[in-house]
């Protein structure tokens, strides 16, 4: 995480908006590097930071209580010299006209000026039309999200519909599954999670469902929502809980006059600048990456970890004189669905050429390869992270699809 050393010359006050997993990495990142700079952190949600991955497993499932998935320790967090503002959101930002950074407008009423500033206000959910009226319809992004869902579930025996077959809908279905309740899953697609892994793959993880009693439909519309349940075009479906899981839009709503490209995210540079002195990290960030040659806005763990931590070093390194590090990961995520690991490695797209390298489906432990342009794209692998792992290195060195079908043949 930390790149460099302490630098002679900081900026007085550096502010940092979002106060999770992007956020957090860039606000250790700054206390480290410049001691002698304000940091102060604006996050909207009155908790510290927290771990989001567990909301829809082990925290949903009530394995865990909240305190363990707190991403640092009381003591650890304390000793940090930050100023947090929590359960205080970011209303406006006007961009420095001269020099760098900007003022922030606070939803307390108050005004921040800072010479740097990091933006990590990550992603909010969709919602379906109507939808708020209902008590029973949930979405899952927060902790309050999470334990609302959990005290609605209660000790299972419900009929629960998830609608969107995403990683986050498939989760949530796998958990209450797990909690001996009814659950169908709606998807409008041909199979779940054809953005990220593509029909084929979409349907693996969709028979995995199956087999566990889930009813998944895809190829479903949802008419309306109902006081009972979810309307079809065909059929009503009775539903004591309803969680809509149909993806998220990054949160840039409060920037919409601050001049600041947005489109679908935070437009950066490869350094993740945005503008003179403002840097974007995270869900929020739209990033053109120098490795894949791709624009990229990545909703993963591993991308926010990764850019809270760049964006603050280039925020510092660059007010020093320096020269900024382009930002160019193989981006990764994990999930896990009932006791299936789900691991992804680089990029996909509906059109890739996808083969399976190592393993079946069939016995539910394979490797399956992503090509694009005759070029390796992704990796792809179900219960099988000793054959995915070392996929990082061929995807860093650009290799061919060939090569890389050959690489995995010579793997023990
Ligand atoms: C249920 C769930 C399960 C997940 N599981 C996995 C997984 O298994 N594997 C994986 O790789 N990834 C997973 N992810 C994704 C991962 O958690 C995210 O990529 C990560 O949390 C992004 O971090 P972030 O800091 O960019 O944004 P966020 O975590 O979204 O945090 C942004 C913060 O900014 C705050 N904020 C927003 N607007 C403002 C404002 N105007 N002013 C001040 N604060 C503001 C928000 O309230 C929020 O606290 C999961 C996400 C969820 C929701």
């Amino acid at each position: 995480m930390w790149k460099g050393g302490k630098v002679e010359r900081s900026p007085k006050r550096i502010a940092v908006v979002g106060a999770s997993l992007a956020g957090l990495r860039a606000a250790e990142t700054l206390s480290q590097r410049v001691p002698n700079t304000e940091v102060v952190v604006i996050g909207a949600e009155p908790h510290r930071p927290y771990d989001r991955p567990p909301l829809s497993k082990k925290l949903l499932s009530g394995e865990w209580e909240p305190e363990r998935i707190q991403l640092r320790p009381a003591s650890s967090f304390d000793e940090l010299d930050v100023e947090w503002r929590f359960g205080v959101a970011a209303t406006r930002l006007e961009p420095a006209a001269s020099g760098t950074g900007g003022r922030l407008h606070l939803s307390d009423g108050s005004c921040l000026e800072a010479e740097g500033i990091v933006i990590a206000t990550g992603a909010s959910p969709r919602r379906l039309a109507g939808q708020s009226q209902f008590g029973h319809v949930h979405v899952l992004r927060t902790l309050d999200d999470a334990m609302a869902i959990r005290a609605a579930i209660g000790a299972g025996g419900q009929s629960v519909v998830v609608i969107g077959a995403g990683f986050i809908g498939l989760e949530v279905a796998a958990t209450a599954k797990q909690l001996n309740n009814q659950v169908t899953v709606l998807e409008g697609a041909i199979a779940p999670l054809i953005r990220g892994l593509g029909e084929e793959m979409g349907t693996a993880i969709a028979d995995i469902h199956r087999a566990h009693g889930i009813d998944v439909r895809c190829g479903v519309q949802v008419e309306s929502l109902t006081e009972t349940g979810v309307q079809l075009s065909e059929e009503h479906l009775d539903a004591d809980l309803i969680i809509v899981g149909i993806g998220v839009v990054p949160a840039t709503q409060w920037l919409d006059d601050s001049g600041l490209e947005l489109r679908d995210g935070i437009v950066c540079d490869e350094t993740l600048q945005a503008a003179p002195g403002i840097y974007a990290a995270g869900d929020v960030a739209r990033w053109p990456n120098p490795l894949f040659g791709e624009e990229m806005r990545v909703e993963h763990w591993t991308n926010a970890a990764e850019q809270g931590a760049l964006a603050a070093n280039n925020l510092i390194d660059l007010a020093a004189g320096k020269t900024p590090v382009p930002y160019g990961p193989v981006p990764f995520f994990w999930s896990d669905q009932f006791d299936q690991r789900i691991q992804f490695l680089g990029r996909s797209s509906p059109d890739d050429e996808v083969i399976v390298a190592a393993g079946s489906v069939a016995e539910g432990k394979f490797l399956a390869l992503y090509g694009r342009n005759g070029k390796l794209h992704g990796a792809f692998g179900l219960n099988a992270p000793r054959w995915v792992m070392p996929m990082r290195k061929q995807l860093l060195s650009r290799v061919s699809f060939n090569d890389a079908l050959a690489f995995v043949a010579s793997l023990p």
